[in-house]
Formats: structure tokens, C-alpha cells, sequence
């Protein structure tokens, strides 16, 4: 079923007893051509453009839980390609550049929003690293806008300008930035990807994987042993788990991120703004409720909850952005398990195993990553070659000092 329109109109006049499930329960098949582990955004949209892109069909998405049950339905939605190093800005650009035809490809509305993403600067010598960036940004063909206080003031009039402490003197804009929906990104990527005949198989969890010399066969699951000429992981937060079930040691940590939502409030904020004095970002959902976020908890965990001391360090980070915060209510908070790469940036490559394909270590970032990491993923898969734009995501990266570490904080679990 094509969702338009006219649908809507057809199924509103029939009492809305016709729709139809948004992708088939599918159960195991014996053998696949590929099997992608992780039903999460980046698994969904890898075996989407492996169908359409690709010609591959005979694909299944294994997922331990219910799609959407990982971060990608636990992210603070932020969509933005404002990087400064040559190996991140074209694969985000590309990622950007996808979000903004999303919509129309899937036939699913995620809600993508470019209300733009403003990065607050509170000193000069801020400022400079930031008009580097915005001009790196620029120079690679993607938007940037340095602004001053006034401008800042003039898009959220309600922050601390004259805070003591970090007195706001402009920020960093990317007008083409923003928001999308989370869990309509990993609905949408699954049922487009189950129209091209993907089977996406949920409560099926790998616990193992088959492997001699000559490369990877297949894998274990809850479910039964599936056969595969090709197995590609993307289980985010258990990249590592996984890889160890093939004997690989990944330079990733596992940490948990916690996200907030407030009580909904009128419209207060249009755009996405990061405090630049300490870790806090806020945007407000279409629904109201005022969506932040700060820091990692700071130690290593599979536990998709956070602790007490990190929220009090998100609040303070709060009221020192914005005071008035201190007056709204939080609803809910969640956490999610983040793999941590030791540069910031991801992987997407083969591994040292014939037919065992990576896509791990998005640290904070992989939301706004997921179309441009399923293209080529997919790319790399059909291909056994990198995209271009990925060309520099590889594994032994870490070996040989190619690193790709935007805040140069050097070999620790970076942020983003
Ligand atoms: P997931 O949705 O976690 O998918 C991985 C899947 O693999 C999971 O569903 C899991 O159940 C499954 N799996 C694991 N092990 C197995 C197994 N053995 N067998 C089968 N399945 C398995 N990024 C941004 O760009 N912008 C943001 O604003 C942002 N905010 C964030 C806020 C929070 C609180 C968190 C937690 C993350 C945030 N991120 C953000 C990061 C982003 O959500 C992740 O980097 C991204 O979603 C990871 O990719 P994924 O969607 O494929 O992961």
C-alpha cells in the first residue's frame, strides 16, 4: 500500500479498517543472501538501499527486540552535517542531502524538520574554532552561518546573555540542520525495505556465527541457525558483543547517554541549540515537551539507564543556559548504550573475516548518520569496496594513526 493522499481519503471514508501492517512479521528462511544484525536505523536502512539500490533482496534483518527498541528510537532526533575534518564533512553532507529526500524515497513521513542546529560560542578564542569550522563547512560546499549575539538573540531571546560565567557572544549556525522523528526514521526504513521483499525478523537474536577459514557462513540465533554468503554487523552499542562472538576485538567502549523530555509547553524554541560552555543541546518536539541531552555517564555499561550524578550535571548545564528551564517539569528520561569509538568517528569496512562486514563506533552521532551509513554500507556490501564518501571509516585506521578525531582529545571514548 502506497501511502498519499488520496489513501488517507480512501481509508478515512472506509472507517479506517483497511490498513494494512507496516512490514510482515517475517520468519527465519534457512539461507540468505545477506543477513544484517541489528535492527536499528542504520541495520533498516542498509537492507533498504541493498534492495533498492543494489538489486539484493534475498536480505533479512535480525533484530533481538522490536525494531526501534535501540537507540535509534532513544536519540535526542538532532540531523546536522556541521563537521570540520575532510573524512567526516562529505559523508555527513551525503547523509544530509539523503534526510532531505527522505521522505519522498520511503514513502513514509519522518518528520525531518531543518529548523536548523545552532552551536552557542562564549569566548573569542570560540569563536575562532568555530569560524574555522563554519568556513571548512563552506569550503566543502555545505551551509555554515557565523552570527553574532544579536542574531543569536533575535532566534532565542530567552537564554543568559549576560551569564557571569559564559556570557553568550554569538554561535554557529547550520540552517539546513535539524530534527527528524526517531522511530518513524526506523518504521519508515522498515517498511520500504519489506516492500522490496527484505525479511525484517524480530525477538531473533544472534549468538553466535559460523566461521572456518574461509570466511563467515552463517549464524547462530534464538531462532535457529541462518545460512549467509554475506553477514553484516550494525548493532550499534553491541558492536563489540557481536564481534566478539568472531573472535575480533574492536577499539569501541560501550557507554550509556541518557536523553530528556519535559512536560509539553507552548511553542518556546525553533531551532536545535548546543550550549557551547558545557554538554546540553535542546530542541522542542513538535508534541511540546522540550528534548535534551549532555553527557556520557562516563564509564563503561550495557545497562540502558543512567545515573543520578550526570543528570544533575545536564540540569546545571541547563539553568546556566537557560534559567527559565528551572520552571518546567521533566516527564521522562532513558538511556542508551553508545559505542564509542577511540577517534569520534565510525567504521565501515570489512573486517579481517571473508564475508563479515562492520558498521560500528557512532559515538553520539549516529542518528543524523543513518542514510548516508546505509548507503554505503550497502555499497560496501554489494561491492566489497568502500564508498567513496566512506573511504576513510576503516578498521585498521586505529593501527595505522589515520585517525579522523574532530575535538583532537586524542585515544579516549570521544564524543561525538
Ligand atoms: P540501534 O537502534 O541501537 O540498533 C542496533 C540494534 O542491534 C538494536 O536494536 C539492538 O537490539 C540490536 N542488536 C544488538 N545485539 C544484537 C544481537 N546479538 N542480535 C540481534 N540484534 C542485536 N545521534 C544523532 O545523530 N543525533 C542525536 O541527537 C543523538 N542523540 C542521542 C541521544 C541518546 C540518549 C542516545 C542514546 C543516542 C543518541 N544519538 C544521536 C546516537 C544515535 O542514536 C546512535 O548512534 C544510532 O542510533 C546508532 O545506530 P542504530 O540506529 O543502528 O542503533
Amino acid at each position: 500500500m502506497r501511502y498519499s493522499i488520496f489513501t488517507l481519503a480512501r481509508q478515512a471514508l472506509a472507517g479506517h479498517r483497511g490498513w494494512k501492517p507496516a512490514w510482515r512479521d517475517a520468519a527465519p528462511k534457512p539461507e540468505y543472501d545477506v543477513v544484517v544484525v541489528g535492527g536499528g536505523g542504520h541495520g533498516l536502512a542498509t537492507a533498504y538501499y541493498l534492495a533498492s539500490r543494489h538489486g539484493l533482496a534475498n536480505v533479512a534483518v535480525l533484530e533481538k527486540g522490536c525494531i526501534g527498541s535501540g537507540n535509534v528510537g532513544r536519540n535526542t532526533t538532532i540531523i546536522r552535517s556541521n563537521y570540520l575534518l575532510p573524512g567526516n564533512t562529505p559523508f555527513y553532507e551525503l547523509s544530509m542531502k539523503l534526510w532531505e529526500g527522505l521522505e519522498q524515497d520511503i514513502n513514509y513521513n519522518a518528520m525531518v524538520s531543518q529548523r536548523g542546529v545552532l552551536n552557542l560560542y562564549h569566548s573569542d578564542n570560540q569563536r575562532d574554532a568555530y569560524a574555522r569550522r563554519g568556513n571548512a563547512m563552506r569550503l566543502a560546499g555545505v551551509d555554515a552561518e557565523l552570527i553574532d549575539r544579536d542574531e543569536v538573540r533575535a532566534m532565542a531571546p530567552f537564554l543568559d546573555y549576560d551569564n557571569g560565567r559564559f556570557p553568550i557572544q554569538g554561535g554557529l549556525l547550520q540552517r539546513r540542520g535539524g530534527t527528524a522523528r526517531h522511530d518513524a526514521v526506523a518504521w519508515g526504513y522498515a517498511r520500504a525495505a519489506d516492500r522490496r521483499g527484505v525479511d525484517i525478523v524480530q525477538n531473533c537474536e544472534v549468538t553466535g556465527m559460523t566461521i572456518d577459514a574461509d570466511g563467515v557462513h552463517g549464524v547462530e540465533t534464538s531462532r535457529g541457525p541462518i545460512r549467509a554468503r554475506k553477514v553484516a554487523l550494525a548493532a550499534a552499542g553491541n558492536s563489540s558483543r557481536l564481534a566478539a562472538m568472531a573472535r575480533l576485538r574492536l577499539p569501541i567502549e560501550s557507554h550509556v547517554l541518557q536523553a530528556f523530555v519535559s512536560e509539553s509547553v507552548k511553542p518556546l524554541i525553533d531551532t536545535v541549540v548546543t550550549f557551547g560552555a558545557g554538554h546540553f543541546y535542546v530542541s522542542q518536539s513538535d508534541k511540546g515537551g522540550l528534548v535534551f541531552g549532555g553527557d556520557i555517564d562516563g564509564y563503561n555499561s550495557y545497562a540502558q539507564r543512567g545515573n543520578l550524578p550526570t543528570i544533575e550535571d545536564v540540569m546545571e548545564s541547563a539553568m546556566a543556559l537557560w534559567p527559565g528551564l528551572g520552571r518546567i517539569r521533566v516527564l521522562r528520561h532513558w538511556g542508551g548504550v553508545m559505542d564509542m569509538s577511540m577517534d569520534g568517528s565510525p567504521i565501515i569496512d570489512l573486517t579481517p573475516i571473508r564475508g563479515l562486514y562492520l558498521n560500528a563506533g557512532w559515538c553520539y552521532g549516529g542518528f543524523k548518520a543513518t542514510p548516508a551509513s546505509g548507503w554505503c554500507f550497502a555499497h560496501l556490501i554489494a561491492r566489497d569496496e568502500s564508498h567513496p564518501v566512506a573511504a576513510a571509516y576503516r578498521l585498521d585506521r586505529f593501527a595505522s594513526g589515520r585517525l579522523i578525531d574532530e575535538k583532537g582529545a586524542g585515544a579516549q571514548p570521544n564524543l561525538h
